[in-house]
């Protein structure tokens, strides 16, 4: 196994999962299996808890580990599927070590930070870069992203662990590549002073660079190139420029313009060329369509709703329509912001805020036959909506919200339930998909997988009278409802599920291409 590490210096949110992304592109182009672990030093156990509109989107994976948003990233440039083992955090580390301690694993020593933490950090990384994510065997690279900045107290385990494994590797066996920022002074000139800084830093760690990727407004000049490369000590070609660029999907193409995948070989000492191409194909294809989509949001941040951002890009190029998003707060929406839009989508979402104008959202796409997508409280509020509209429930609710007469109850496995970390109906389940439905038409088969994350569901008490009065149930899981979809609405498509996890730009979700397809349709623009 090879191990790729990668740093991030000057600050965060920088783009360094992108890039880490991009680099197990280049080196997946080239024919080698890649895999990818991301450390997140928070204590947190997991990203389940965590509020995203501070850290963006939790991901869901297929076996319900609830992760930090890097991991979609993963998944979507990779096209694997990770696992929980794969999001390492200080939370999950310290628990492993003082589990091992109250058993008593440690016969009796001073458990400490250095060897105790370390070890089982390299232990974590270890195992998990082992998993078999390629049909049942291991990949042959895999890339370590630690999170954080360097010189962040946090990370210091993480870098020192870091440290001990490479110098247990071969020299072939791996490569540290740094991300970090060049600013741009008031002439527009970039500056490596920080960077000169973060690359210290390191050094007095142990660290030693071998690539820079510097991410600036503007390309990095060769003088500024010349000058990280002499003042840092590495390679003129170890210094890659990653300018800003509208897609993140371009990201390996410049990288590799850059000749990032070039060096990383010679110094992983991997011989195959690039061949494979389909990537560059599928990301670059042209757009002779344009869509408007409303996303009815509770949350202003859009890393919130990445997942679903990406999503739409994916089902947009496979039919070469360039989908913009009207982010539109549930709080305030105006009737004639969504009647301007092609379609409206109502993502996931906890708690009582914003219901009423998302309610209010999916009663206009109803009546109006604008298309709609709702995804997991979406497709609840759109039972919700039919029933206090259509069966005249006016008091229809969620137990998560209302006091009126509730149409959406809590899981039964759910009741009782104290601890709201790792603890929702989380990950794949299957699917069955009834035959003469757009759930059939968009799927085309009977038994399916989606990601989930709730814990609340439809009340299988009123399943019979939605479906008598039009709103058909075109996907269980026995008792369970997790589609909805209106007999006679050009496309009113909601789903308990959450679809955009398992979206790739090589594989676009289903719902995702039947909803972009609608909205061109409304556009007179489909066929
Ligand atoms: N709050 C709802 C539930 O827990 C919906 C969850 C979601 O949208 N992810 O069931």
């Amino acid at each position: 196994m090879k191990y790729i590490f990668i740093t991030g210096g000057v600050m965060s949110g920088l783009g360094k999962g992108i890039t880490a992304a991009s680099i197990g592109r280049l080196l997946k182009n080239r024919g080698y299996q890649v895999t990818a672990v991301k450390i997140d030093p928070y204590l947190n156990i997991d990203a389940g808890t965590m509020n995203p509109a501070q850290h963006g989107e939790v991901f869901v994976l297929h076996d319900g580990g609830e992760v930090d948003l890097d991991l979609g990233n993963y998944e979507r440039f990779l096209d694997i599927e990770l696992n929980s083992s794969h999001n390492i955090t200080t939370g999950k580390v310290y628990r492993m070590v003082i589990e091992k301690e109250r058993r008593g694993d440690y016969l009796g020593k001073t458990v400490q930070i250095i060897p105790h933490i370390t070890d089982q950090i390299k232990d974590c990384i270890r195992s998990a870069s082992e998993e078999p994510v390629y049909e049942g065997k291991p990949a042959d690279i895999c890339i370590v992203e630690v999170g954080g900045t360097v010189g962040d107290i946090e990370s210091m385990p993480f870098l020192e662990a870091v440290r001990q494994m490479r110098s247990e590797l071969a020299i072939s066996d791996r490569a540290l590549v740094h991300v970090t920022l060049m600013p741009s002074d008031s002439m527009g000139d970039l500056k490596t002073k920080p960077t000169q800084h973060s690359i210290k830093a390191l050094r007095e760690l142990g660290l030693f660079t071998d690539i820079i990727v510097g991410r600036s407004e503007r390309p990095l000049n060769s003088h500024t190139r010349k000058k990280l490369s002499s003042l840092c000590d590495i390679p003129q070609k170890g210094i890659i420029s990653a300018a800003t660029i509208p897609d993140i999907y371009q990201v390996p193409m410049e990288l590799e313009k850059e000749g990032l995948a070039e060096v990383l070989c010679q110094l992983l000492k991997l011989e195959k060329d690039e061949a494979d191409r389909e990537w560059y194909r599928v990301v670059t294809r042209e757009y002779t369509h344009r869509v408007t989509v409303a996303i009815i949001s509770k949350y202003g941040k859009e890393d919130v709703y990445l997942s679903i951002k990406e999503a739409l890009k994916h089902a947009g190029r496979k039919l070469s329509t360039e989908v913009s998003i009207r982010w539109l707060d549930a709080e305030r929406v105006d009737p004639s912001d969504l009647r301007e839009c092609d379609g409206v989508l109502i993502p996931g979402g906890f708690g009582v805020r914003g219901i009423n104008g998302k309610i209010d959202a999916i009663r206009l796409c109803r009546e109006e036959k604008i298309p709609l997508l709702g995804l997991c409280l979406g497709f609840q509020l759109s039972v919700v909506e039919y029933a206090r509209n259509v069966l005249g429930i006016s008091d229809a609710c969620s137990s998560e919200w209302g006091e009126g007469t509730p149409v959406i109850t809590i899981l039964p496995e759910q009741e009782g339930v104290e601890n709201l970390g790792g603890s929702m109906r989380l990950g794949d389940f299957p699917v069955y998909i009834s035959s003469d439905t757009t759930a059939y038409k968009l799927y085309r088969q009977r038994e399916i997988i989606e990601r989930h994350r709730h814990r609340y569901e439809v009340d299988p008490a009123y399943v019979s009278r939605l479906e008598e009065a039009g709103l058909i149930f075109s996907g269980r899981n026995k008792d369970r409802m997790e589609i909805a979809e209106m007999i006679g609405h050009p496309f009113f498509f909601t789903t308990q599920f959450h679809p955009e996890f398992r979206s790739r730009p090589t594989r676009p979700s289903p719902p995702f291409i039947g909803f972009v397809e609608a909205c061109l349709i409304k556009r007179g623009e489909g066929e």
